[in-house]
Parts: C-alpha cells; structure tokens; sequence
C-alpha cells in the first residue's frame, strides 16, 4: 500500500482503466492476492526507449510539457503504455507512485505462451544467448530456469516493481543509471522489503529471450543490464 511508503515519494494518476481500439476495455484494478505479500521487488528499464523519446521531442520542439526525459517517462507509464510498474525512479533520483502496491501491475510475464514451456523443459538453454546464459547461472546457482524463479504461473503476481529511467548514454563506468538512481533504489527496496518477500531480481533474470518482447540480446540481459559482460546496471551498488 503506497500510504505506508515511509521513502518520499510522488503520487501518479493511477490508471484504472485503458480503451483498445476494438471499444473494448482493459481495467487495471486487478488486485494480486488481496492481502498476501508479494514474494518479492522486480527491477526494470525501459531500455532507451524513453530516453530516446524525450530526445526526440526536444529536437522537434513538440510537447512541450513532455521533452525531458522525467517528464515523457511519467507520460508513457501513466497514459500512454499499457504495461507499467508500482513505481518509478527518474534520473534525478525522484520517486513515483504509479499504482498501489496490492495491485497487480502488468510489468512482467511472457508474452509469447511458448516461452514458459521452453522454461520448464530446459530448451531455454538451447535457444537463448550462452553468454546470458552463462551469466544467469552464475547468478541463480542450481536453479532450473526464469520460470523456476517465482511461486505463482505469473510474475505481475509475485513482484512489486519498478522502472528506472536510463541515461541516453551510459556514463564513464558504463552505467546507465546515475549514483541518485541508485540510492533512491536502495532505500525503496528496504521499504518495501518491511511489508513483502526479500527477492530482489531484475526483469532480465525473469525473461532470457531475444526479439520483440524479450530481455536480452546476443550480449546477455539488458532489463537492467546487470547479465552481461560489460554491465549497464550494477546490483552492487545498491544498498539495502
Ligand atoms: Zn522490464
């Protein structure tokens, strides 16, 4: 429940409901098990995507509400997309509220109904990076797969989320989040810790796979970006 949110924070519209095209509408008030605590805190980015968009509406002057980064990622999380996480973390560090934390945001979960069954067979290994590979294991020692990772069928259930807004471009230790990014995370996940599980991942570790609804490339992860080599995200450097 955000009203125990002892971080300071900033409430967003919290989106009840969004209409398809079809006419036909997709309500958001989807409690998760009413009262249980969630099994744990799933952190995310958006990829450059939101970046990239903020950029563009500079250059081209438009929107002028919306041109910086904070301000069109508030935008796509609260109007526009319709998947989004319990909060957000800008670049300035500032935290948002976008929903209550006993609903169930649709920030994760596979997309592509053949992907959990490549999960729970083992062919995930087969078909997704070996360099992700490599490093998920390394990071989940004797665990079978993503889907191995979570009680329930569906992690929107299991998880309390975030997104953190990325950097354009990474900075000189390649990180794409700044040092205020990280220490709004820190205490966030502290925060929420008092009430829910004390599993912390990162969307990568949930979602191996490649292409249009996947989280990683031929590198490894990129949601964060802490499952490869060369990291965007350093799960070092946030400190519960
Ligand atoms: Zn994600």
């Amino acid at each position: 429940m955000i009203s125990s949110l002892a971080t300071p924070f900033v409430p967003l519209r919290t989106l009840k409901s969004l209409k398809r095209k079809d006419g036909t509408e997709v309500v958001y008030r989807v409690p998760r098990r009413a009262n249980q605590r969630a099994y744990g805190f799933c952190v995310h980015t958006s990829g450059s995507g939101v970046a990239t968009r903020a950029a563009i509406f500079a250059r081209n002057g438009k929107n002028p509400a919306q041109d910086t980064p904070e301000e069109v990622a508030i935008w796509c999380y609260s109007a526009l997309w319709s998947y989004f996480t319990t909060y957000l973390i800008v670049n300035s560090g500032k935290l948002y509220a976008i929903c209550d934390e006993d609903l169930r945001a649709p920030h994760a979960g596979f997309t592509d109904p053949t992907h959990r069954g490549l999960c729970l067979s083992g062919a995930w290994r087969q078909v997704c990076s070996p360099a992700g590979v490599r490093l998920w294991d390394a990071r989940w020692p004797g665990r079978k797969s993503p889907a191995h990772l979570y009680p329930s069928r569906n992690p929107n259930e299991d998880f309390i989320s975030v997104e953190l807004v990325p950097l354009l471009k990474a900075d000189a230790t390649g990180s794409l989040f700044t040092p205020a990014q990280y220490g709004t995370l820190g205490r966030l996940i502290k925060d929420v810790q008092t009430r829910h599980g004390k599993v912390v991942l990162g969307h990568e570790d949930l979602n191996p796979f490649s292409g249009k609804h996947g989280r990683w490339d031929r590198s490894g992860g990129w949601d964060p970006g802490a499952l490869r080599a060369r990291p965007y995200f350093d799960w070092a450097r946030v400190v519960v």
